[in-house]
């Protein structure tokens, strides 16, 4: 299969990069013309001003390393598809999950900055080699590629290596989730949060992460026929009431289209 590259992955390339630890974003935006100053910022958590091919992007210096990172990206991205307009991006505009329409700039910013810190010519090759998905494993290359596990996840579950399933869950239900493209379409996780997941418990009670991926019954996370399979659930908080189970369909049947 013959990669189609997104620009910022043509963009990395260019520059050579090979490894995770040399995508230096500072570098990369001075080479487009923009230069990153941390700052408060009031009102909104990045910004960007741009003026005759030449820009300055704002962070809040209050926020986590990962957090600046991705929002660099994010302006960076914003640079390279919205030049000439002025753009102050909120903290729900950045990273947000919510499905926004393909042309709509806070998404495309997204994209871009996702494929910036996690470009897939260097992520599939990490997950090669990777027998099998947990916490541990998933916090070990969100940290080489300096992202935040929710953002790696993301692009780890593209990559279809794994038969898994991510699901963000807060009281009110599901909140969004994305599958491997070796999942069948027919595992659609329930929009209810069941009693019967690990994640129910992290809502509801104190449970704390579990440090191995936990069978759970397929019925707690599918209508569908899930009856009599088991599957593979681990889950962690994002943040206060939100949690992010990742689902493994161990089951071959399962996974038979
Ligand atoms: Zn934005």
């Amino acid at each position: 299969m013959t990669l189609q590259f997104t620009h910022p992955e043509r963009l990395l390339r260019s520059f050579g990069i090979v490894d995770p630890a040399d995508i230096d974003l500072e570098a990369i935006a001075w080479e487009l013309g923009a230069k990153i100053r941390k700052g408060p910022l009031a009102t909104c958590e990045a910004r960007i001003v741009g003026l005759n091919g030449r820009a300055i992007i704002t962070v809040d210096e209050r926020k986590p390393p990962k957090r600046r990172r991705f929002s660099i990206a994010h302006e960076i991205g914003h640079w390279q598809h919205h030049r000439g307009r002025c753009l102050t991006c909120r903290v729900q505009d950045i990273g947000s999950i919510r499905q926004r329409p393909a042309n709509d700039p806070e998404r495309i910013a997204d994209e871009y900055a996702s494929d910036l810190i996690l470009p897939r010519y260097l992520i599939e090759p990490r997950v090669q080699d990777v027998p099998r998905l947990t916490i541990k494993t998933l916090g070990e290359i969100a940290d080489e590629f300096q992202a935040s596990k929710t953002a790696t996840l993301i692009k780890v579950v593209a990559t279809g290596r794994f038969p898994i399933l991510m699901v963000c869950t807060t009281r009110a239900g599901r909140k969004w989730f994305r599958s491997s493209p070796t999942v069948p379409g027919r595992w659609f996780p329930r929009t209810d949060v069941s009693p019967d997941s690990l994640a129910f418990e992290m809502l509801y009670g104190a449970k704390p992460e579990s440090t191995m991926p936990r069978p759970v019954k397929a019925s707690a996370w599918f209508d569908r026929d899930a009856g009599g399979f088991t599957i593979l659930e681990q889950s962690f908080k994002v943040a206060d009431a939100e949690i992010m189970s990742i689902l493994t369909l161990t089951d071959k049947k399962m996974l038979a289209s």
